[in-house]
């Protein structure tokens, strides 16, 4: 059966290093939020001329322009239709042995998962530390606005958007508020995959930097001998393509321990932390 690998996170929890390393691998080529860059909602016109990482507009993508004239052709409109067609379209460019990423993080790109027949979708769930999460968040807030209010105009992105930008713009204000916001909605990840019966493997951020087992036990799990690693191979529009121009060598982000910030903390969220960041075999 054909794989998929799929990698769920929150946001700033390392799955573009994840994706990144993943991609490496001379089997596997990542492809970003495919979902979203699926989505339906959005006109054809209009992503044709978005721009992919291999440097090409998606209309001249050696990839991604097939896929786009072939949804064109069949006039898919239905989510579903189109992922099957960028399927199709992988394992004729690429080979059947090989693998896409794809790095959708919400839910509501992973439920999706559910609707495909005969493929194994292979989840990777990543988390990282509750101090250096909530730190990069209020570093990353500092540096960016306010989330800008013509976002909520713009239906399409509001689909994606309204509760991060309620996020961005009220809850984060409330002391405390982000390392609680870190459990809930990792908890509601787990629990979905847990619910659903996903095939997951969870990775902390932590694990990735500390455990040099841990690509032997990713590859394992996603049935691929760790062999030699040569360039990332990526066709990206959706999805964090500003990591693939900087350097992004496995290195742990230590800014929450020298900082040392100050953190306000249920109990529960010590223990959950302890859990699911620290603990693996
Ligand atoms: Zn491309």
């Amino acid at each position: 059966m054909k794989t998929i690998v799929s990698i769920t996170s929150l946001e700033r929890s390392g799955s573009t290093i994840l994706d990144l390393s993943l991609s490496k691998h001379p089997k596997m080529i990542s492809f970003g939020e495919v979902w979203r860059t699926l989505s339906p909602g959005r006109s054809i016109d209009r992503v044709k001329n978005m721009d992919c990482n291999c440097g090409h507009k998606v209309k001249d993508c050696e990839f991604w322009s097939k896929v786009f004239e072939q949804i064109e052709r069949e006039k898919s409109i239905k989510w579903i239709e189109r992922y099957y067609i960028f399927l199709e379209i992988f394992y004729s460019f690429y080979g059947d042995d090989f693998i896409p990423i794809d790095s959708s993080k919400f839910l509501r790109a992973i439920e999706k998962f559910k609707l495909l027949d005969d493929y194994q979708v292979k989840t990777i769930f990543t988390i990282r530390d509750v101090r250096g999460w909530t730190y990069s968040i209020k570093l990353s807030e500092k540096r960016k606005k306010e989330m800008p209010l013509k976002l909520i105009f713009d239906f399409n992105e509001f689909k994606w958007q309204w509760k991060a930008y309620i996020r961005y713009n009220f809850l984060r204000k409330v002391p405390g508020w982000l390392s609680y916001e870190w459990m809930y909605r990792n908890r509601k990840i787990l629990k979905f995959l847990e619910k659903n019966n996903y095939n997951y493997l969870k990775i902390s951020y932590e694990e990735l930097n500390f455990n040099d087992k841990v690509f032997d036990k990713i590859f394992n799990f996603i049935g691929l001998n760790n062999t030699v690693l040569q360039n990332s191979k990526a066709h990206i529009v959706d999805g964090n393509r500003t990591a693939f121009s900087k350097d992004l060598s496995l290195r742990y982000d230590l800014k929450w321990l020298r900082d040392k910030p100050i953190n306000i903390m249920l109990p529960q969220v010590g223990y959950f932390n302890k859990k699911y960041v620290w603990e693996w075999d």
